[in-house]
């Protein structure tokens, strides 16, 4: 095959529809007037899809990394530099916030296929072996955790608009930003810390011991790291901080007791009517609490570990 005729079939053709928004470019336009897309002359090699790659996540100039820095230095730059109108310097909020549910999604892929034995092994590792409702827990658990792991970016994204809200209610007399930017600061503050927390939790699976107890940090290390982000979002003092987060703490509280509540009551009705009757989750409560009647029955003393149960189950949710 001639050189020229190579050539030209690692060429793409040069017309003047934009690809991107099929306005009208001139032959010797780089870039599209219209949308600002830029015009690409090379037909996909394996060398400019790995550059491509490497610009996108890899790139010390890239834009992740800058605002993954910039999340830790200054975070209001990014923050307040989105709402401003910023879009090169750092990424977007949407496409950050893209990236961590990514990530969240990856983890979750390792934890179902590599570490989802260790992991309910280790939740349930105070039953002892001939311990009948260990079996029970044990299935619970394992059901339960991959619930979490199929939805966990949907958990994930519909904490972002509720914490906005309460936020809102919190800075109520700080007019400085709205409910959209309150939502912004969210998108970009708890993708960063929650990705973060991902990405050193997968360092530290391998030992379920560490991860263990690692895992339950992750509440305590969101909370800091979002009130550093509102102390300088904010430019708030000591004491203005402190006011804030005892404030913040007591409308997620109240808020967790009436969700608590709500979902408690709505459980009991649809239980009693019948609507959950045959569902795994019911049948597993159910053979749990008869194997526990029947332990109490044999006068076996066993201590009861159903509160404790549900307390970890609850507390659980709170995890990444
Ligand atoms: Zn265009």
């Amino acid at each position: 095959m001639g050189k020229v005729a190579k050539q030209k079939r690692e060429l793409l053709e040069v017309t003047t529809t934009c690809v991107n928004c099929e306005g009208h470019l001139e032959l010797n336009q780089r870039f599209c007037p219209n949308c600002g897309g830029k015009r690409m002359y090379n037909r996909l090699t394996w060398r400019n899809l790995f550059e491509d790659f490497v610009d996108r996540f890899l790139n010390i100039e890239n834009a992740f990394l800058k605002t993954f820095i910039a999340l830790f230095k200054y975070p209001e730059d990014v923050i307040e530099g989105y709402m401003r109108g910023m879009r090169k310097k750092y990424l977007p909020a949407f496409s950050y916030f893209a990236i961590a549910i990514t990530v969240a999604g990856f983890a979750s892929f390792v934890i179902k296929n590599w570490f989802m034995e260790d992991m309910i092994a280790a939740q349930t590792a105070i039953y002892a072996n001939d311990d009948p409702v260990a079996e029970i827990q044990k299935s619970f658990t394992t059901n339960f955790l991959s619930w979490m792991m199929d939805y966990q970016s949907v958990v994930y994204f519909s904490f972002i608009p509720f914490i906005a809200i309460i936020s809102r209610l919190v800075f109520w007399n700080y007019k400085r930003f709205n409910m959209v930017e309150h939502f912004v600061i969210y998108l970009y503050a708890y993708s960063h810390i929650a990705m973060i927390f991902t990405l050193l939790g997968l360092m530290v699976i391998w030992y379920q011991p560490i991860y263990q107890v690692f895992s339950f940090m992750g509440l305590p290390i969101t909370i800091i790291y979002i009130a550093y982000v509102l102390k300088r979002l904010f430019r708030l003092d000591t004491g203005a901080l402190v006011l804030k987060s005892a404030l913040f703490g007591l409308v997620l509280f109240v808020l967790f007791i009436l969700i608590g509540v709500v979902t408690f009551i709505a459980g009991v009705f649809l239980y009693k009517s019948g609507a959950l009757e045959g569902s795994e989750f019911i049948e597993a409560i159910e053979k749990q609490q008869a194997a526990k009647r029947a332990m109490q029955e044999a006068a076996t003393t066993i201590k009861d570990t159903i509160p404790l149960d549900s307390l970890s189950n609850f507390l659980f949710v709170f995890r990444f």
